[in-house]
């Protein structure tokens, strides 16, 4: 079987063609599919034609299996797809709108020490019609429709590495910002990467308007590679080269996130060597005390010392803020997703 929401507008009106299908369906058909309807609630399609695709389509390709809100709001999802594996998703409230966390793998094989999202390893891919259906799926599940959406932004920043699964997470970023569609602004897209440079480099041709965000984590290869094995592959040189050339090319500022573990690359030196490397092209420096998993035994920074990181930043002119912590109590924060596997029979 496959997903119907794996198919780019163009290549639904492909489908329909070749089924012989008037040309005004492409838009109803397009139009229910956003809204995450279930065959059996689409009600201005032909039943024949609802059927036909029925017998070969997915039209709903994963399914809210369980929810959870924080005490600040902040919501949990895990979402249950064809397969049977389990992913999970956050939804944080602003006052601008709200954000969506999405998963684009089930669990990730970047083996970070710090992220519960990589302890089983990488179990695959998701299809882009599955990562997108993340984002329709909560859309309707808070009465959002197209003309008023109640997803407004979305990161790339649920369990995976993005660019790990390079053309479906692609295909994704074009079918959400896609105008007969969802059209959520790619300007309200961030995408998180652990800095696979190749793939950076081949990002910064793709004409899109996105946010680049790459998790530094260090301010150099040493402390980087006791915490990252993709440190071993490319240096730090090479990724801040790779930023800055994707900078040049899309003018869009790029953010570093570098999450502050006690001890480990949270000292005044540490943010010196760190402010070294913001030089000469437009950066942010989002700092995330570090959230505890249980199974990695290292501490995040406390309050007091990640302001005062934060302030050393500041001095030598980069643009820094230390975010905010949400959705912990239900383990949704930044580094707690982990990829489960139903045991239960389905
Ligand atoms: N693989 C991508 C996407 C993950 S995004 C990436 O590496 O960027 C999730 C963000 O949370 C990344 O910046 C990641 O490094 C960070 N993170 C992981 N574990 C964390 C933890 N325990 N505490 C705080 N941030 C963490």
């Amino acid at each position: 079987m496959f997903n119907l929401h794996d198919l780019s507008y163009e290549e639904l009106g492909n489908l329909l063609s070749d089924l012989n299908q008037p040309k005004f369906r492409l838009g109803q058909l397009y139009d229910a599919l956003t809204l995450y309807k279930s065959p059996s609630h689409i009600s201005n399609i032909p039943k024949s034609l609802i059927d036909t695709l029925s017998k070969n389509y997915v039209f709903q390709p994963i399914e809210i299996y369980r929810q959870l809100k924080s005490s600040d709001g902040t919501m949990k999802f895990l979402y249950k797809l064809t397969d049977g594996n389990i992913i999970e998703g956050v939804l944080m409230k602003y006052k601008y709108g709200n954000t969506l966390c999405v998963s684009t793998q089930v669990g990730c094989r970047m083996g970070c020490k710090f992220c519960a999202s990589t302890l089983g390893g990488l179990i695959r891919n998701l299809t882009s019609g599955e990562i997108l259906s993340q984002v329709l799926c909560v859309n309707a599940l808070l009465g959002g429709t197209k003309e008023k959406r109640q997803i407004t932004n979305v990161v790339l920043m649920g369990s995976g590495e993005p660019l790990d699964n390079y053309d479906n997470v692609v295909k994704f970023l074009r079918c959400v910002s896609d105008e007969h569609g969802i059209n959520i602004s790619q300007r309200n897209i961030s995408l998180s990467t652990c800095g696979l440079v190749d793939k950076i480099d081949k990002l910064r041709e793709e004409n899109l308007q996105i946010t680049l965000t790459i998790s530094l984590h260090a301010p150099n290869d040493e402390i980087r590679r006791q915490t990252m094995p993709i440190a071993n592959r490319y240096s730090i040189k090479q990724i801040m080269d790779s930023a800055k050339a994707y900078f040049k090319k899309t003018k869009r500022r790029i953010v570093f996130e570098y999450a502050l573990i006690e001890g480990k690359n949270d000292s005044f030196e540490n943010a010196d060597e760190l402010a070294g490397l913001m030089k000469g092209f437009s950066n942010h420096v989002n700092l995330i005390p570090l959230n505890e998993v249980k199974e990695r035994g290292l501490k995040g920074t406390n309050r007091h010392r990640a302001y005062a990181f934060m302030d050393r930043l500041k001095s030598h002119g980069v643009s820094a803020t230390i975010r905010r912590t949400m959705g912990e109590d239900i383990e949704g924060a930044c580094g707690q997703l982990r990829a489960k596997v139903l045991k239960e029979t389905q």
